[in-house]
């Protein structure tokens, strides 16, 4: 039987239903696991998504038309049954399941199985055929529990306020920051959001997930405040002109990199923080296992490691040469060279 889902020039294309996936040029139609840059790009003139992803998608790329399905609900195209199931990486974020001539292919675009109050949990789709992805795909990547890395955070920040020193947490803009801010102890000061944050944690906030009060630089007039606030900024604030308001502070980093590359990352920062939103390595296998699936296909991040540690346990397996990106390693790279030209003036 042909494959349902092959890599175009375009994109990832599902032959029988006539549309892309995640597409990185220019289609006709185009479903969207979630509103990550690599992910969903500008230029397609129909976009399709979880209902719940519409106003990020829509917060991100302008007033494009947008489709919105709720989680497992169906719609045709071409003879393909599809529907969208949550994916757990961030607010909106879905897998895609398509069925057709009696075979079920799912896509999962990115993903994580640990609890993340904002977004819904990953949920495990039964398919013959798994497209995952493999940020980090090594059996080396094991995370800690999301409430110890909250409680590292908050103790860093109250330590910090204590000292009478700003807490600047440089954190991917999109899904991250809100995680983040949803983990922060908002009895320890007040918490600023950069511009880039602001806007989609007001996004967030009016698709109903619960954050704490957040205000931007600007708006706050007690300079005192600023001694025991918590920042949260995009990696590219780092060594800017917006940092020198600060005075003196403490920065940090948090990405699922900081495990292993923590000393080349942390040159620039005082800490890194280990939280990512994909699935560690444990969290791959036992999302792949669960799909029941007896062929998978991996796609950006650890492809020859994983294709073969899965063809040596028993299952079909190859990859899938993409366009997509690795927002965590491109926010650490980041970070580390931006501090490290600026010199930053801090302690
Ligand atoms: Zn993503
Ligand atoms: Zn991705």
């Amino acid at each position: 039987m042909a494959d349902m889902v092959v890599v175009r020039k375009e994109g990832l294309y599902c032959v029988p239903g006539q549309f892309y996936i995640d597409p990185w040029r220019p289609v006709e139609r185009a479903i969207i696991t979630h509103a990550h840059a690599d992910h969903a790009r500008v230029g397609h003139r129909h976009y399709l998504c979880a209902a719940s992803g519409v106003a990020v998608l829509r917060a991100r790329l302008g007033p494009v038309s947008i489709q919105g399905l709720a989680y497992g609900e169906t719609v045709d195209h071409h003879g393909v049954t599809v529907s969208l199931h949550p994916a757990g990486h961030v607010l909106g974020s879905a897998q895609v399941r398509m069925e057709h001539g009696g075979q079920v292919w799912v896509a999962s675009g990115d993903y994580k199985l640990q609890p993340d109050p904002t977004c819904a949990p990953f949920e495990p789709v039964r398919c013959d055929t798994f497209i995952t992805e493999s940020t980090f795909g090594l059996p080396i990547y094991r995370w800690q529990a999301p409430q110890e890395i909250n409680d590292e955070i908050n103790q860093w920040w109250r330590r910090n306020a204590a000292e009478g020193r700003t807490s600047v947490l440089f954190c991917y803009a999109f899904g991250k920051a809100q995680r983040i801010l949803a983990g922060l102890d908002a009895a320890i000061g007040p918490i600023i959001c950069h511009g880039a944050a602001q806007v989609l944690t007001q996004v967030y906030r009016e698709s109903g997930v619960a954050l704490p009060a957040t205000v931007m630089v600007g708006d706050v007039t007690d300079k005192a405040a600023l001694k025991t606030a918590m920042v949260i900024a995009p990696p590219s604030a780092a060594g800017s002109p917006w940092m020198k308001r600060f005075g003196d502070y403490s920065d940090a980093f948090a990405s699922g990199w900081m495990l292993l590359r923590g000393a080349r990352r942390r040159r620039g920062v005082d800490r890194g923080f280990v939280l990512s939103d994909h699935a560690d390595w444990p969290g791959l296998m036992q999302a792949i296992t669960a799909t029941q699936a007896e062929r998978i296909i991996v796609t950006h991040g650890s492809i020859p490691v994983m294709v073969r540690w899965l063809q040596q346990n028993g299952w079909q397996a190859g990859g899938f040469d993409t366009e997509y990106g690795d927002d965590e390693a491109d926010d650490g790279a980041d970070a580390a060279s931006a501090t490290a030209q600026e010199g930053a003036p801090h302690a």
